[in-house]
């Protein structure tokens, strides 16, 4: 069971918006996130090993959303909402709690615009709110000519293989049903595309699985692709980078030492393998024809 706890805030004014999410402001109503992905960002000794022991629902966010959202509303700060930076918006425990649906709600009251990151297909439960709030949202003066949408739901993987998925984000909606989810999402309408946050070297960003991701990615007719290269943090036993390396030596012994070796004192990819990375994303987007952002037509 997930603890309760009353948040102090809710609503994050971002210092400035990320060219790929378009983050204004970040919304968290869980803290913690049971999808456990072995490579998350947010790891570490403070959500433990298994980050859904530590999960916490935050009780009073759409009461303290309507109260920060009325203000900024006032002083006419419209901007992007992301849901979620720091934790999945559609957990298994949101199933019951709807707290993502009230925090729709409201922000469906004060007319802002949303962006959804998810790796669930529990999003497909609140499309008419989302329909909703694209009818009526502002978007921030400044992004006006650039945006012809309100609401951008982005799907989140690191590999369509369910056995992978498995192995890396053992808590999350299996990759397949969630590219089912995607394309039902695109049947009704949304501007929908996916991240690619991380590809996993050698495992999922190889030729081979490249060429498949973004082939099905084309074909369901995705609007948008971010992809991105591993990184991973911290030698503690909660920390990405032992949970990475520990998986890896179970499942691919033969890379081990090559995991080894990129991450020993580094949290990034070499500098070598990033150049190589960022020239296939740009051949492979122009080729798939697909964009790389939630403004149209700019490439990486
Ligand atoms: S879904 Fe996102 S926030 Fe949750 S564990 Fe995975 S990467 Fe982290």
């Amino acid at each position: 069971m997930p603890q309760s706890i009353q948040a102090k805030t809710i609503l994050n004014k971002t210092r400035r918006r990320d060219p790929w999410f378009l983050d204004d402001y970040t919304l968290n109503p869980y803290s913690g996130c049971s999808f456990n992905c072995l490579y998350c960002y947010i790891r570490g000794s403070k959500y433990g090993e298994h980050m859904e022991d530590k999960l916490a629902v935050k009780e009073n966010a759409a009461e303290l959303l309507d109260r920060q959202l009325a203000l900024r509303a006032r002083k006419n700060q419209y901007g992007i909402i992301v849901l979620s930076s720091a934790t999945d918006p559609y957990l298994q425990v949101e199933k019951d709690r709807m707290l993502t649906r009230s925090l729709l709600e409201v922000i469906l009251k004060h007319r802002f615009p949303v962006h959804v990151i998810t790796k669930s297909d529990l999003v497909l439960r609140d499309l008419d709110l989302l329909r909703a709030i694209e009818a009526v949202a502002q978007l921030p003066a400044d992004l006006q000519d650039k945006l012809q949408r309100k609401v951008f739901i982005t799907f989140s993987f690191s590999t369509i293989d369910d056995q992978v998925g498995k192995q890396f984000e053992p808590g999350a909606t299996p990759p397949q049903q969630r590219l089912q989810a995607l394309r039902q999402v695109l049947d009704a309408g949304f501007h929908s595309g996916v991240s690619l946050m991380p590809l996993l070297p050698y495992i999922t960003d190889t030729a081979d699985n490249l060429e498949k991701m973004f082939a099905t990615f084309r074909e369901l007719g995705v609007r948008y692709l971010f992809p991105a290269s591993l990184t991973l943090f911290g030698n503690g036993p909660a920390d990405s980078r032992s949970l990475v390396q520990r998986a890896v030596e179970r499942h691919y012994p033969q890379l081990a030492d090559k995991y080894r070796a990129f991450f020993a004192g580094n949290t990034a990819m070499p500098a070598y393998y990033q150049e190589a990375f960022r020239n296939k994303m740009k051949e492979l987007l122009n080729r798939y024809q697909l964009e790389s952002s939630l403004i149209p037509s700019r490439q990486l």
